[in-house]
């Protein structure tokens, strides 16, 4: 698909950031192109359209960011994915390890429900463990989890086998 250079060149690639020896991802830069920001929104729209997905989560933070348009483009709720003791109601958390130490992501008891079709939404994954971590979050709760969905991969870091066999759709790698 011609829109896919277009959305890569829009990426801003910073090294050592945050730290040294990491090449960040940018997609500040991206979204200040509308065309190339449509252009990503429209190729997942056109992909999950008509797939029955009632659920779209969103990853804390840029996963807010790309989430929230699919879901109303595809008429499905949005559900936040959020770091610890942001969310006010009851929360089920799902911890994660990390190259040091752990994390933890947390989503409302009840947002999502038994038998509900979701797709699982993040700007990037890279080791697969956050997404991994999202998924089981909504296979808890008892949802199907049909798809994750990031802008980029990077495949070198193999995140898409801590997916569980979960099926990763992505529209840019970095190598
Ligand atoms: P993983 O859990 O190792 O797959 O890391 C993915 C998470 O870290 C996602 O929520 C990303 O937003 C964030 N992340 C890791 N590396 C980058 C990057 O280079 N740019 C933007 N986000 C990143």
């Amino acid at each position: 698909d011609p829109r896919i250079n277009g959305i890569r060149t829009k990426i801003r690639v910073v090294p050592n950031f945050p730290k040294p020896g990491i090449m960040f991802q940018d997609i500040t830069t991206l979204l200040l192109e509308p065309k190339a920001f449509k252009d990503t929104i429209d190729l997942f729209v056109e992909r999950y359209k008509g797939k029955n997905i009632s659920v779209v989560a969103g990853i804390e933070a840029r996963g807010f960011i790309f989430g929230p348009p699919i879901a109303l483009a595809i008429g499905a709720k949005f559900v936040p994915l959020r770091k610890p003791k942001k969310l006010p109601g009851e929360v089920m958390h799902e911890e994660y390890v990390l190259e040091y130490g752990r994390d933890c992501i947390e989503m409302h008891v009840g947002a999502v429900k038994a038998g509900e079709r979701a797709l699982v939404v993040d700007d990037l994954i890279a080791t697969g463990g956050t997404l991994s971590a999202a998924i089981n979050l909504l296979e808890r709760a008892g949802a199907e989890v049909v798809e994750c969905a990031c802008v980029i991969e990077l495949p070198e870091l193999k995140g898409r086998e801590r997916l569980s066999g979960k099926s990763l759709y992505i529209l840019v790698e970095y190598r």
